[in-house]
């Protein structure tokens, strides 16, 4: 287990948002960086912006619960609260974007956002050269595309499996259409993996597609059932890590 859970924002996001935003320009970094990503990816890019000086700017919709919103202010982000949808959230970043002169940071289908999720197929190799197959967690692509590029440059026959629930997986059903395609979005355990991998996706669709072995897709009853046993048989529980000192863990094994 590469436990990504123990990152500081309890998800592996603060890769590659840290890596896009130290490779912008000095004037980029000046005027600053907006996502409308309500989730790991929004508060990776606050948490990121906090530590390299950059201002940030989250925009989302009057839907976010305020725990959401209260957790990426706490992370030094100016949070935008506009309209009652996604959507008028991400016209509002846009607008950012083309007015101000923000940088638009997007969740997964971005070069360097996924070279920086690859470093984690870097470090795996560092402490397993013998690893043979590696099972990921898929939603957008950026995670499996940057460690399937990172890997297999080192050994070719290193397998990636991507693994994502049965309800609304979005790249599992574009693969199978042979382009990007929207499914409808559907409650999951695996709340990490909603989302669509979007319909003028450049990057993630055709590296997934080249880079991913197999994909598997698991029901809600198989989410649950092992979440349950990831507490009860390796005590490990995402919810309670904050409580616990990651320090101490890793000196205890
Ligand atoms: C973002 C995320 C994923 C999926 O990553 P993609 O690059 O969108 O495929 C998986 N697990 C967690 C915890 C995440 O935050």
């Amino acid at each position: 287990m590469k436990l990504e859970t123990l990152q500081p924002i309890g998800a592996f996001k603060i890769r590659g948002a840290t890596y896009a935003m130290s490779k912008l320009s000095e004037s980029q970094k000046a005027n600053g960086v907006v996502t409308c990503s309500t989730g790991n990816h929004g508060r990776g890019v606050a948490y990121a912006g906090n530590r390299l000086g950059i201002r940030t700017t989250v925009c989302m919709s009057e839907l976010v619960p305020e725990n959401k919103v209260a957790a990426i202010r706490e992370l030094g982000a100016d949070v935008r609260i506009i309209g009652i949808s996604q959507d008028e959230a991400e016209i509002e970043a846009l607008r950012l974007v083309e007015e101000e002169g923000l940088s638009y940071l997007p969740p997964f289908d971005h070069p360097d956002i996924i070279a920086g999720q690859g470093t984690i197929g870097l470090e795996i190799l560092h402490d397993l050269p013998d690893a043979d197959i590696i099972f990921g967690g898929l939603s957008g692509g950026g995670l499996l595309a940057g460690i399937g590029v990172a890997m297999k440059a080192v050994n070719p026959d290193i397998l990636i499996y991507g693994v994502t629930m049965e309800n609304g997986a979005a790249m599992m059903a574009s693969l199978d259409a042979g382009k990007p395609v929207q499914v409808p979005e559907a409650e999951s355990y695996a709340d990490s993996l909603g989302g669509g991998i979007g319909l003028d996706n450049a990057y993630t669709f055709e590296m997934i597609g080249r880079l991913m072995d197999k994909g598997f897709l698991v029901d809600e009853k198989h989410i649950a059932t092992e979440m349950a046993g990831f507490i009860e048989n390796e005590k490990w529980c995402s919810k309670a890590l904050p409580l616990l000192d990651p320090q101490r863990l890793s000196n205890t094994g």
